[in-house]
C-alpha cells in the first residue's frame, strides 16, 4: 500500500513537471507545445485532485479529477490535430467531453456506481483519442510522426484494453466486488502501465516539438522568407545531399528585365510581388524534385538534377512565355514585365554545379544583349524571339 501512495505523490510532480518542460518549448514558437503543457498540467492536476482538494466531498473530489482527466485527454488530441495541421474537431471532441461529464455526473450523484463513473471515463478518453489519430493516420512521413503516433496509439490500445477488461470482469460482479477490483494489486498494476505510457508519451511529444523547431530554424536559414525559395546556402546544400544524383542535370538562370523601373515606377511592394509570381511559375512548371533558388534580389537559378538540356530548354521557354503573357494589370503593374534566362547542362567535367551556374549565367547575359525576354541556350545558335516576345511586340 506504501508504494501505492508514494506513487501518488511522484505522478502529479512529473507530469506537472512535463507541462512546464512544454511551456518553455512554446516559448521557442512551437505550435502544439502550449497544447501539451496544459494537457499534462490537467493530467497532474487529475492525479492529484486527492490532495489538493481533500476539503471537498468525495464525490466532488471525484467529478473534479475526471473533468482534469477529459480535459487531459481533449488537449493532447488537440496538440496532435495542431502538430499535423488537420481541422481542429472541436465541436465534436467538445460535446464528448460534455457527454463525459455528464455521464460521470450521472453515475457519482444519481446511481453512486464507480463502475459506471470508470467506464465513461475510460470510454470518453478512449474516443477523444481516438478521432485525432484517424484523422492523422495518413500524414505520417518521418519516423518522429510515426513514433508519436505510435505511443498514443500505444495510450489508447491501454485505456481500450483496460476498458474492456472492466466491461468483462464487472459484468457478474456487484458494485461492491467491483471496488474489491479497484483495490487489487491487479488494478494498481494497470495504472502503472498507464503512467509509464504517459511518461513515454510526454518524451516523445516533447522530442517532436524539439525537432520541430530545430526544423523551423533549419528551413529558415536554408530558405528566402519572401518566396519560401532555397537561398544559396539551402541550394548548396540541397546539391550535396543529391551526391552523385547533381552530376547531371540542367541548370536554369533567370533575371527579370529592367526589374528597377517597376521599383520606381510602382513601389517595392510591387517589385516583391513580381518576384514572387515569377518563383510561382518555376514551381508550377517545373518537376518534381528541381531545386529552385533565389540567388539574388530578382535572380533565380534552376537545378533540374537528371534533364537533358533540351528538356530544360523547353521549360524555360515555358516560364519566359508564361511570365511575359500573364495579365499584369490585375497586379496593379500597368505594363508587361518580363525576364530572360540562360540554360546549361551540367557536364561530366564540371567541378560543381557552379561551373554549369556560370555557363548559364553567360547565357543571361547574352538574353540581355540580343534584347532580353527570351531564353539563350549553351551551345545553341543566336537567340531567336520568343513566342514571348513577340507577343510584347503585337502588343507595343
Ligand atoms: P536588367 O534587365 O538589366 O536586369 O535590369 P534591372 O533593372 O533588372 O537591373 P538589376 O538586375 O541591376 O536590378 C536589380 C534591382 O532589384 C535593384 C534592386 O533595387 C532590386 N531589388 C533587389 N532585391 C529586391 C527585393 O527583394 N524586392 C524588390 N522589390 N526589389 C529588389
Ligand atoms: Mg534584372
Ligand atoms: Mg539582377
Amino acid at each position: 500500500m506504501e508504494s501505492q501512495d508514494n506513487f501518488a505523490y511522484l505522478l502529479p510532480f512529473i507530469f506537472l513537471t512535463f507541462g512546464l518542460v512544454f511551456f518553455g518549448v512554446a516559448r521557442l514558437g512551437d505550435s502544439s507545445a502550449p497544447a501539451w503543457g496544459f494537457g499534462y498540467v490537467a493530467a497532474a492536476l487529475g492525479f492529484s485532485t486527492p490532495m489538493l482538494l481533500g476539503f471537498l466531498p468525495p464525490r466532488g473530489q471525484a467529478i473534479l479529477a475526471n473533468a482534469f482527466f477529459f480535459t487531459a485527454f481533449y488537449l493532447y488530441g488537440e496538440a496532435l490535430l495542431l502538430r499535423f495541421r488537420r481541422p481542429r474537431l472541436r465541436k465534436l471532441r467538445m460535446a464528448l467531453w460534455g457527454l463525459g461529464m455528464a455521464l460521470v455526473a450521472y453515475f457519482i450523484l444519481h446511481v453512486g456506481s464507480p463502475r459506471g463513473e470508470l467506464l465513461t471515463s475510460d470510454a470518453i478518453s478512449v474516443l477523444l483519442l481516438a478521432l485525432p489519430l484517424a484523422a492523422i493516420v495518413r500524414d505520417l512521413h518521418r519516423p518522429i510522426d510515426m513514433a508519436l503516433f505510435g505511443i498514443v496509439g500505444l495510450v489508447f490500445l491501454e485505456t481500450l484494453v483496460r476498458l474492456v477488461t472492466m466491461i468483462v470482469f464487472s459484468a457478474n460482479q456487484s458494485d461492491m466486488g467491483f471496488e474489491h477490483f479497484l483495490a487489487s494489486d491487479y488494478a494498481f498494476f494497470m495504472q502503472v502501465g498507464a503512467s509509464i505510457l504517459g511518461f513515454l508519451m510526454a518524451l516523445t511529444a516533447l522530442a517532436a516539438t524539439v525537432l520541430d523547431v530545430i526544423g523551423g530554424h533549419q528551413n529558415a536559414a536554408h530558405r528566402d522568407p519572401l518566396t519560401d525559395a532555397l537561398n544559396r546556402r539551402g541550394f548548396d546544400r540541397a546539391v550535396a545531399d543529391l551526391g552523385e544524383g547533381a552530376e547531371r542535370g540542367v541548370i536554369i538562370c533567370s533575371d527579370v528585365d529592367h526589374f528597377k523601373r517597376v521599383n520606381d515606377d510602382y513601389g517595392h511592394a510591387a517589385g516583391d510581388v513580381v518576384i514572387t509570381l515569377l518563383v510561382e511559375l518555376f514551381r508550377r512548371q517545373l518537376p518534381e524534385g528541381a531545386l529552385i533558388a533565389r540567388f539574388g534580389g530578382e535572380e533565380f537559378v534552376a537545378f533540374l538534377p537528371g534533364m537533358s538540356l533540351t528538356e530544360g530548354g523547353v521549360h524555360a521557354e515555358v516560364i519566359c512565355h508564361a511570365f511575359a503573357s500573364r495579365r499584369w494589370e490585375t497586379t496593379g503593374i500597368r505594363r508587361t514585365v518580363t525576364a530572360s534566362f540562360g540554360v546549361a547542362a551540367v557536364t561530366r567535367n564540371d567541378h560543381s554545379v557552379h561551373d554549369a551556374i556560370s555557363r548559364a549565367d553567360s547565357c543571361l547575359y547574352a538574353a540581355k544583349e540580343t534584347g532580353r525576354n527570351r531564353v539563350v541556350i549553351e551551345g545553341r545558335q543566336r537567340p531567336e524571339p520568343t513566342a514571348a516576345t513577340i507577343h510584347n511586340f503585337s502588343a507595343a
